[in-house]
């Protein structure tokens, strides 16, 4: 596990990364929101990122999540759920989190979005989650089924869906990272109108950061690369 004193200079460095990959890639400055993910990391190094200015945390089990929230203040953070959505935990979810990343079921989504009416005014903000890689075992929306799903959950009162996320296969080379990124981005191009603008694509983590950006990411979601390898989840 990492000091609280590393956490500052590894922040910089995630930062001045996705600041190089807009340069490069011809994206505006700071058009790349950064997703710190902190899942199976202690809250003291999260307080740590927080007073190095990062705001936004992703959490991907519910329990552990709530913890942390509990020691840290809960309205001083911005708390993505990235995980995978079990249907028992829509309702901590609903009450817990501003953001969803991991949607890609029609019954969570309905879930989600009644119990967000019962505890809060504000809609939980959703990306709806896009399985590129063809796997049965991957979480997500195969692409065919994607625009039904988007209707059925647009019409969901408590959620707003921001856009699409995915979670592709590891890849060697930036060429083949990028392959299912640009796939993502045509899939929201393709689908988005004025009413939907679909603005998110939550895309890229601490090895395909620079794949995503150049592909149009708009939030990078880095774990590894901010608070060092994850202890095993308990
Ligand atoms: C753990 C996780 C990440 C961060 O991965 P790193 O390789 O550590 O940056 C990003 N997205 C999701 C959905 C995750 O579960």
């Amino acid at each position: 596990m990492l000091a609280r004193s590393d956490i500052a200079s590894r922040l910089d460095a995630v930062r001045a990364r996705i600041a190089a990959a807009e340069a490069r890639f011809g994206r505006a400055p700071g058009s790349v929101q950064l997703l710190a993910v902190s899942k199976v990391q202690p809250a003291e190094l999260i307080r740590a990122a927080h007073q190095h200015g990062q705001r936004a945390f992703g959490e991907s089990y519910v329990q552990e999540a709530c913890d942390k929230q509990a020691l840290l203040g809960e309205r001083a953070l911005d708390w993505h759920f990235i995980g995978r959505i079990q249907r028992n935990k829509t309702k901590t979810i609903a009450a817990h989190f501003d953001w969803v990343h991991g949607l890609g079921d029609p019954r969570h989504a309905e879930r989600l979005g009644a119990h967000r009416l019962t505890v809060s005014d504000e809609p939980l903000r959703c990306c709806l989650q896009v399985n590129l890689s063809g796997e049965a075992s991957k979480a997500g929306v195969e692409p065919h089924a994607l625009p039904e799903l988007l209707a059925h959950c647009a019409r969901i009162e408590g959620l707003r869906i921001e856009g699409l996320m995915t979670l592709p296969a590891p890849a060697e080379d930036i060429a083949a990272q990028r392959r299912p990124f640009a796939v993502l981005r045509a899939l929201r191009d393709r689908l988005a109108t004025p009413e939907q603008p679909l603005a998110t694509l939550s895309m890229g983590m601490s090895d395909d950061l620079e794949a995503a950006v150049a592909e149009g990411a708009t939030m990078v979601r880095i774990g590894t690369a901010v608070f060092g390898p994850r202890p095993r989840h308990p």
